[in-house]
């Protein structure tokens, strides 16, 4: 599971800790020199882990942590509250259309785990939005994505929308958003095409499907296993698109985590899911209080 060398890591720079029923100062810089570490070999941006320390030994190096009958535990909780806080602090929800069809746009590189969250995201509207989704293939590039999204919206009962791979993509995204429309489906969700890097021709392609379907989200599919790459993506497609979500696929694999810890300080996007495995209920909704609960163990 993603974490688990951090979270390794991080219990170990607080065990002597622990052992202590003082603490002094020399003892917590000692525990945040092993967290600062923990954080870069978790492929954390340096910038994001310089703000954080800074804000953490500020806080744990005070009186009111040190004088404490816990002063570990206070450390501790001082650390795991800026985890939090570096994930976003709270969850965001989906955006959702103010009246009629709410419209998500995925947008990422090729493999991040588009379609496949296409089809997550559907399941997740039908059982826990109690909605009607409807699916556009618009990745034209590769036709094995349409087939694995007819195929997704075979196990799931839902209605996709495709018009094979020799039409122009906006066209299908305009074609397959006004059927959904006139026909009362609750979320509207389009499979766009990615490239292994990131180009400019895609880009214009993504910007004008935009344009037309006016979606309410634009979630970004980053995989966490590419650390800071992923990052780099996100910065990428939010100059572009203004991307109002992200959804970090593949948490279920060994990524160290620099991605989740990373992406909303250095974007500003909020984590709204995560992908934990590859089927279609391998999703989670993003809590950053329970996330950090987790890597701290
Ligand atoms: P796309 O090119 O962005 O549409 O990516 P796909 O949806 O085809 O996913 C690429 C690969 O990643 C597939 O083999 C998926 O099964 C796999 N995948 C997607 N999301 C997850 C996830 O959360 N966990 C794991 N383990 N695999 C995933």
């Amino acid at each position: 599971m993603a974490f688990d060398t951090l979270s390794d890591r991080l219990q170990g720079a607080f065990k002597n800790l622990g052992r202590k029923g003082k603490v002094s100062p020399e003892d917590v810089e000692a525990a945040l020199k092993e967290v600062r570490l923990a954080l870069l070999e978790a492929d954390v941006n340096y910038l994001v882990v310089k703000a954080f320390m800074k804000t953490i030994r500020e806080k744990a190096l005070g009186e009111d942590v040190l004088k404490s009958l816990t002063p570990a535990q206070q450390v501790i909780k001082v650390v795991s509250d800026e985890l939090q806080h570096l994930m976003g602090d709270e969850n965001v929800p989906l955006n959702r259309a103010a009246m009629g069809a709410t419209t998500i746009m995925m947008v990422g590189l090729q493999g991040s785990g588009k379609t496949t969250l296409t089809g997550k995201l559907a399941l997740y509207i039908q059982k826990k939005l109690d909605g009607k989704p409807f699916m556009i293939a618009a990745d034209v590039y590769r036709p094995a994505a349409i087939d694995q999204l007819h195929t997704l919206g075979n196990q799931l009962g839902v209605t996709v929308y495709s018009e094979g791979t020799d039409k122009n993509p906006v066209d299908i995204v305009r074609n397959g958003v006004a059927k959904a429309k006139s026909e009362g489906y609750t979320h509207i969700l389009i499979d766009t095409a990615g490239r292994l890097h990131i180009d400019e021709t895609l880009m214009d392609e993504l910007i004008a499907i935009k344009e037309v379907a006016q979606p309410n989200e634009i979630m970004l599919v980053a995989d966490s296993m590419t650390g800071q790459d992923a990052v780099n993506v996100a910065i990428h497609f939010h100059d572009d698109l203004k991307v109002t979500g992200a959804t970090l696929t593949k948490l279920d694999g060994d990524a160290r985590g620099g991605a989740a810890l990373s992406i909303r300080q250095m974007t500003g996007v909020p984590i709204k899911f995560v992908g934990t495995g590859e089927k279609l209920d391998g999703l989670e909704v993003f809590y950053p209080e329970r996330m950090a609960q987790r890597i701290l163990g």
